[in-house]
């Protein structure tokens, strides 16, 4: 890539397109991004409040040191942007009775990327966290440099960094005509007119799969994600940020929630995958049935917190692929163009490390790493 040369159109401004725009501007390249509906909007999947960063992902996989870098380049540009996007309140992962080989087999790779973790027994944990209940957790593991991030905001935060630095930004949408069989004329957008550019990053989240038909299709399955903030008692601040670390709770079910920060309550959330979601034309509401599940186990783990109300709710979409993998290549019928996406429901944090890896791989024409590549679905 001829950096200053060369017009790249990046096509989506959630996480994963605002820092590739970003990051190719800074190598130079002229660059254009273009989203329908605006950084962090409610359809996006970085719309939410909140999105957790933490290290901690298992054995034999490339996230760990990736939340490594993300989180040094969250920091930077913190400092740089004067804002504050990272809440390290730590995670801690119940590990509750029965299988704890995921948290077994992430410590290695933290003490390789060089993240601090504690094994907390559970006289520790209850006494440091009283306000837990810890019944049916064995032992705890905790990233007390992880958190969580202002999600929303911070997308919005990366297209004003990337316009002071001189991107260009437009609300419009790619009208989905044709992207398979080629981007040689351009993009048609959806105020009538057509982007031309050298390259081509489409970042769409969960759309990925409507603009490419052929090439992604079901590989990317949206699936709806329901997400509950209840308010925390009048003058009792141990269910906020400072008192309670974000917590994964990895029982039977996967449930996960943090601590009220923003003044938004005290989150909860259920990471198994819901029913298929159409990101454009979904009802974002809830079921009955999830709002029972979440209050359940809050007055079950958090006691105090039994009858809080409801205070807010939100529906996202994960944007999963077969392996839970991103997808980061080129298109395979066109050298110009690329697909970068697949978050998977734990995409967010990285983004900035993403966006450097993307930019790189763009101005240096090398190839993605295989775990990333389209063509380990065709190998199966
Ligand atoms: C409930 C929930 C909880 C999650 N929790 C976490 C967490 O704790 N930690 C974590 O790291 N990750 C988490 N994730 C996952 C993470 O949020 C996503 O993986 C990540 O935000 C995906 O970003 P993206 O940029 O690929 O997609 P998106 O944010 O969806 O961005 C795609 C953008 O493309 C735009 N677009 C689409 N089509 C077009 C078009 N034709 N023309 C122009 N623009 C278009 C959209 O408007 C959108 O803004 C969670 C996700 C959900 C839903």
């Amino acid at each position: 890539m001829q950096a200053t040369k060369t017009q790249v159109a990046v096509i989506g401004a959630g996480a994963f397109g605002g820092w590739t725009a970003l990051q190719l501007r800074r190598r130079g390249a002229r660059v254009t991004l273009l989203d329908a509906w605006g950084p962090g909007n409610s359809r996006s999947s970085s719309g939410g409040e909140s999105r957790i960063l933490r290290a901690a992902y298992g054995p034999d996989q490339p996230y760990t040191r990736m939340a490594a870098r993300a989180t040094q380049l969250w920091r930077e540009h913190e400092q740089r942007w004067r804002i504050r996007l990272l809440y390290p309140a730590g995670v801690l992962w119940m590990v509750s009775e029965g299988d704890d080989q995921f948290e077994r087999a992430s410590l290695p790779f933290l003490e390789e990327a060089g993240i601090r973790y504690e094994e907390l027994s559970l006289r520790e944990m209850s006494r440091r966290w009283p306000q837990v209940n810890f019944e049916g957790v064995r032992w705890g593991m905790h990233e007390p440099e992880g958190g969580f991030l202002r999600a929303r905001l911070a997308c919005q935060a990366v297209v004003e960094g990337f316009l002071a630095e001189g991107g260009e930004f437009r609300q419009v949408a790619v009208l989905p005509n044709h992207l398979e069989s080629g981007c040689r004329d351009g993009v048609l957008l959806s105020d009538g007119s057509r982007l031309i550019a050298d390259r081509y990053i489409f970042a769409c989240g969960p759309w990925l799969g409507k603009l490419f038909p052929e090439t992604i299709g079901n590989l990317i399955r949206p699936t709806k994600q329901q997400v509950f903030f209840f308010g925390t008692p009048l003058g009792d601040d141990r269910f906020s940020e400072g008192k309670l670390p974000v917590w994964a709770d990895h029982g039977q079910r996967f449930l996960y929630g943090m601590p009220a920060g923003d003044g938004r309550g005290f989150k909860i959330a259920d990471d198994t995958q819901g029913p298929p979601f159409d990101p454009t034309e979904g009802e974002r509401s809830v079921s009955a049935e999830a709002l029972e599940l979440a209050r359940e186990f809050l007055g079950f783990r958090f006691p105090a917190m039994r009858h809080a109300p409801l205070v807010e709710t939100r529906v996202c979409q994960y944007e999963n692929t077969p392996d839970h993998h991103f997808i980061i290549d080129r298109h395979p019928n066109q050298e110009s163009a690329w697909i970068v996406g697949g978050g998977s429901g734990h995409g967010f944090k990285h983004g900035p490390a993403l966006g450097e890896l993307v930019a790189e791989l763009i101005r240096e024409e090398r190839e993605p790493d295989p775990s990333f590549r389209l063509a380990r679905f065709r190998e199966r």
